[in-house]
């Protein structure tokens, strides 16, 4: 696996799917217009593409870590149909209030550096994607170039940030 050290990373609700609140379902997922198009194109050019959320409904009890692996099966295989494929899902299943601070919830950078450590990533040559100031706020914070998504669509917004 020489030759792809770099990444792009996309926060999961906001960027991927509509931010409902709390996503644990397939039933619920509501993609966001070009994200198969944006994905494909990242694997084109030789992109890892990592998905990096927060999940605090585990911590909130709202679902079950297995719920999230389970609805990331799913997506990775809804978008490998399409042509995009996902190298892996990062997540976070803590919050403060439920359990104590951890070192990967965003705004902290830990999930950035565990798929850095994972992929071997020269991680100024990624990119980070997210719809909230924390999410580019930890990303920056592990030294990734980050761009704030306000919606549309992601293949176009992406198109001039990734790099041949
Ligand atoms: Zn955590």
């Amino acid at each position: 696996m020489t030759g792809l050290h770099r990444a792009l990373f996309l926060d999961r609700d906001g960027v991927i799917n509509v931010d409902k609140g709390y996503v644990c379902l397939p039933e619920a997922i509501e993609w966001i217009p070009g994200v198969a198009e944006a994905i494909h194109y990242a694997n084109s050019l030789n992109y890892r593409v990592i998905v990096i959320s927060n999940q605090s409904g585990v911590a909130r009890g709202y679902f079950m870590e297995n719920d999230v692996k389970s609805l990331h099966e799913w997506m990775s295989r809804e978008l490998q149909r399409s042509g995009a494929l996902i190298d892996a899902f990062y997540y976070c299943p803590h919050h403060p209030d439920f359990g104590g601070p951890c070192d990967c919830r965003k705004p902290e950078p830990g999930l950035y550096l565990r798929a850095a450590r994972d992929f071997n990533l020269r991680l100024s040559e990624c990119l980070a994607v997210g719809d909230k100031p924390r999410d580019v706020d930890s990303a920056r914070r592990a030294g990734i170039p980050a761009h704030l998504f306000s919606g549309g669509d992601l293949h176009k917004f992406l198109v001039p940030l990734l790099r041949p």
